[in-house]
């Protein structure tokens, strides 16, 4: 432990935003990024307790205390190589996760955890400047292949492992870049798409082999990938949208959050739109009507504000979580208080305990109109409460159902679970198919990017001893 009266004479200080008038001109990230001095400080802040409840609350296991202390004795490159032994991607966790280690800290007993998000940023981000980070090929090889269906950062995570562990490794993606929901869902603003780049050439020099617009189940049958590979890992996420089938709902201007949002993360990279996507969605000089009060509602209310909209309602079903009188109203509170996103201070209005009941459009078929109710404490309708909301553009938010199933599921015939995800148990996270394991949003359902990293990781434990008879790669 660095300094053992930091958190009794340290505020909590956390990275600021541009302003919300310049950073919602364009689509850059605009987390303005604490000094060194700065970062230094708060590192000091961590109390290295008995029992460090951050470890635990950290889906990958980050060993926060260490690294903090790490960083406030200035060895960076020895707090790299200790955040890197748990996590391969922190410039994706530092930029998007909703940090359930900051909820587990014993300092958010008075609502200033550390600071641990930022500075797990802090540190990779110095890595990638210094030239730390670089390729790390695996010294011997097995002559065993590894095929992963998926490169968002579950099949990322699980391949650099295999990689580095000896095994041949192929990534197979459907899309003509690798990234997954990190590169098609959340936007620039929240993390901006070259880092991704970064890890894929990293990933390259240690032989990963990626084969892009390359949809398994139907461009390629799984039959070639089990006839080629000794183990195949289903990492395909959770795409089915939640739909909201009320009257109205096939009117024009309602659409899912995941036909509009990747549109737009295409245009920012100028990458062409796939053959098969719908004509573009845009915002510009609209009303705007977010369902769904979640991370992807947030992200369509940043777009919608930047691409012009004249108005942004964000409607959530749940009641509004309780507020307390805190400066610090924002992630580390979560799970149990009102979770804020930049997006939301760009100009969004936001509606709780709010049900819509139907849409109404023009005679032309191009909605108009949401009518909607208030529902009480046990979510029953208040009778009276009725309202109307006009929208151009309505875009349905409301998390993911499940894995598809047609294609590349159903060609194999893995058993599904009750929830309609791919069945495996993250004892060995092996299907029910030999020789066929899955991972990520796949297998638990939709879920976040740190969680994706973890399975991922421990999947690839998994494959290496299915593989070799033993594994020295981390669980
Ligand atoms: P995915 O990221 O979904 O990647 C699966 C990949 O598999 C995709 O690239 C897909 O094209 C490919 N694929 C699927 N089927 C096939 C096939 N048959 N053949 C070939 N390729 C296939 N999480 C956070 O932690 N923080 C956030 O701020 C956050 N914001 C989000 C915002 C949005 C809009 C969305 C939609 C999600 C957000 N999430 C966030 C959740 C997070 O992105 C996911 O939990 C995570 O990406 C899941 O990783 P994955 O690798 O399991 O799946």
């Amino acid at each position: 432990m660095g300094k053992v009266t930091g958190f009794l004479e340290i505020d909590r200080q956390d990275r600021r935003y541009a302003p919300a008038s310049d950073r919602i001109r364009h689509f850059h990230e605009f987390v303005i990024p604490l000094s060194e001095e700065a970062t230094r400080d708060q590192a000091a802040r961590c109390m290295n307790c008995g029992i460090p409840f951050c470890h635990s609350g950290c889906p990958v296991n980050n060993q926060i205390p260490d690294w903090n202390d790490l960083v406030y004795k200035e060895e960076w490159r020895e707090a790299l190589r200790n955040l890197h032994s748990t996590n391969n991607f922190p410039e994706f966790t530092g930029r998007v996760c909703p940090a359930p280690c900051e909820a587990a800290c014993t300092l958010n007993l008075t609502d200033t955890p550390v600071t641990i998000k930022t500075i797990e940023c802090a540190i990779v981000d110095r890595g990638w400047q210094e030239g730390w980070i670089v390729p790390e090929p695996a010294s011997t090889r097995t002559g065993k292949s590894v095929g992963i269906i998926g490169a968002g950062p579950a099949g990322l995570a699980c391949a650099q492992q295999l990689a580095r562990a000896g095994h041949e490794v192929h990534v197979y993606e459907r899309w003509g870049k690798a990234g997954g929901l990190l590169r098609y869902g959340i936007p620039d603003f929240k993390m901006e798409k070259h880092l991704i780049d970064r890890r894929v050439a990293q990933m390259e020099a240690e032989g990963v082999v990626f084969h892009y617009n390359c949809e398994v189940g139907v461009s390629v049958p799984p039959s070639q990938l089990m006839g080629r590979h000794h183990a195949l890992v289903l990492a395909g996420g959770a795409e089915k949208s939640r739909d909201l089938p009320i009257p109205g709902r096939d009117l024009a201007g309602i659409h899912f959050a995941m036909d509009f949002l990747p549109q737009q993360n295409r245009r920012v990279s100028k990458e062409p739109m796939p053959t098969n996507s719908a004509p573009p969605i845009l915002a510009g000089g609209k009303h705007v009507v977010v369902i769904g009060g979640g991370d992807t509602g947030s992200d369509c209310i940043g777009t919608s504000v930047r691409q012009g909209a004249l108005s942004v309602v964000q409607l959530e079903i749940m009641p509004r979580p309780p507020e307390k009188e805190n400066k610090l109203l924002t992630w580390p509170n979560w799970p149990l208080k009102l979770r804020t996103s930049s997006s939301h201070e760009e100009g969004a209005e936001r509606e709780f305990s709010v049900m819509t009941t139907k849409f109404t459009g023009s005679k032309n078929g191009q909605v108009e109109k949401l009518h909607c109710v208030r529902l009480d404490d046990r979510m029953q309708p208040i009778a009276g409460s009725e309202f109307e909301l006009r929208a151009d553009l309505v875009l349905l938010a409301m998390g993911f159902v499940s894995p598809l199933h047609e294609g590349l599921l159903e060609w194999l015939g893995v058993a599904i679970d009750k929830r309609g995800n791919v069945q495996a148990d993250t004892n060995d996270y092996r299907a029910s198919i030999d020789k066929v394991f899955a991972c990520g949003d796949m297998r638990r359902g939709q879920s976040l990017v740190v969680w994706a990293i973890r399975e991922g990781r421990q999947c690839a434990h998994s494959v290496d001893q299915f593989l070799m008879g033993t594994t020295t790669l981390p669980r």
